[in-house]
């Protein structure tokens, strides 16, 4: 796999660029996605790079502290594998996983209009056609990356029923009927593309359905968001390094009232805050990491709170490193004003922040 010089190399200063154009170079993408880093927990058999999590943890962290566009494209291909993994059969998992890790590019559509905190009000169906085809119908939106993807794992409800049965599809984004339009100038993440996705009875092979579908919705969603939630976690680790690195940086050097910033006590309670979250949110996502590997019973729950613990701090160190570079770093280009529009995302996708505190409120209780 391509390490972190190489990636370092690739992006330069790229990020500030993206950021104002709202768009990756795509040949970026497909030359990461080709090294195994988008989703490096692939393993070896598929063509993977077979990372283990904390080691694509601290991957994520490293690419979200350069630009979280790109974080996000990461964040999303690995839900895209760790769906095929966990729900595609034996060929679908040898050839998707195989395009995830050779340069095609996936996303994944949970969210729709009316179904954002609350998925189980998704009304996308995926319905039988014929003997050996299905048709796919509905809107996704904030499709996170759908502008770049060779195809995008949708998930519906299956058939006709009313019933909690749910599938998941990977749906060519040059399939008739698919069109992709991304929502215009979104607050943070901008590059990375979030799109409305419209599936016009979208006619495909049956075996398009990853494990032939009938899967719980419940269980789709917590296999999906439990990969989601902690490569968020681990790019808001990646947020707060880089709010602390430029913050450190500029309280040494910057002078006022004859001293540096960093020798004003309010500043450095600032840098003191931001190396304690930095600490704090880098251990809780050691731990759901170790969770996920062993397979704890309590791993999604430690996703969670990985994911609630990192973002909300995040949020928090990013208003405090514009706080402490104040005019030089209130420019859209700079890493902290990107930090602070993009640590606001953290708190609102796999899970807001109010959702994230009902299912840890729940654990706990379930457990007093
Ligand atoms: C940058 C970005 C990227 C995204 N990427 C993707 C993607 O790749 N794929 C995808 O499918 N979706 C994606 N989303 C969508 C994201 O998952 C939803 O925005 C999120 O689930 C919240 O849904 P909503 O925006 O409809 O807000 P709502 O669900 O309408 O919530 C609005 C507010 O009410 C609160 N709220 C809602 N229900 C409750 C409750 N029961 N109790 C307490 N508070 C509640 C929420 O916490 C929030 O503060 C993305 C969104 C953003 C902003």
């Amino acid at each position: 796999m391509i390490d972190t010089a190489e990636i370092d190399a690739l992006v330069g200063d790229g990020p500030a660029q993206w950021d104002a154009a709202g768009r990756l170079p795509v040949a970026l993408l497909r030359k990461l996605g080709a090294s195994g880093a988008l989703c490096a927990e692939v393993p070896a058999r598929f063509g993977g790079p077979g990372a283990g999590s904390l080691a694509n943890g601290e991957l994520t962290a490293h690419v979200g502290a350069l630009c979280s566009s790109l974080r996000s494209i990461m964040t999303v291909q690995g839900i895209a594998a760790a769906t095929v993994r966990r729900f595609g059969d034996r060929e679908q998992r040898r050839r998707h996983l195989a395009e995830l890790t050779s340069g095609r590019l996936a996303a994944v559509a949970f969210s729709e209009p009316d179904a954002g905190s609350d998925l189980s009000g998704m009304t996308t169906r995926i319905r039988p056609d014929g003997a050996d085809g299905v048709v796919v119908t509905g809107t996704k939106t904030w499709t996170t990356g759908a502008a770049y993807a060779d195809w995008i794992v949708v998930l519906g409800l299956n058939g006709d029923g009313d019933g909690v049965d749910g599938a998941a599809v990977v749906v060519p984004t040059d399939a008739p009927g698919v069109s992709v339009e991304p929502v215009t100038a979104p607050l943070g993440c901008r590059a990375a593309t979030h799109c409305r996705v419209h599936l016009a009875d979208v006619r495909l092979p049956a075996t398009a359905v990853l494990g032939g579908g009938r899967q719980p919705l419940p269980l789709l969603f917590t296999t999906a968001l439990t990969y989601g939630r902690m490569s968020v976690a681990w790019g808001c680790v990646g947020i707060l390094r880089a709010c602390l690195r430029a913050t450190t940086h500029h309280a040494n050097n910057r002078v006022q009232g004859g001293v540096p910033l960093s020798q004003h006590q309010l500043v450095a309670r600032h840098v003191a805050e931001m190396y304690t979250a930095e600490r704090i949110a880098t251990q809780v996502c050691r731990h759901a990491c170790e969770q996920v590997d062993h397979g704890a019973p309590d791993a999604a729950v430690a996703a969670v709170l990985a994911k609630q613990v990192a973002a909300t701090h995040a949020a928090r160190a990013a208003a405090d490193a514009v706080q402490v570079l104040a005019s030089r770093g209130f420019t859209d280009g700079h890493v902290v004003a990107r930090a602070y529009r993009d640590a606001k995302a953290m708190e609102l996708i796999e899970g807001s922040t109010e959702i994230s505190q009902l299912i840890l409120a729940e654990h706990a209780l379930a457990n007093a």
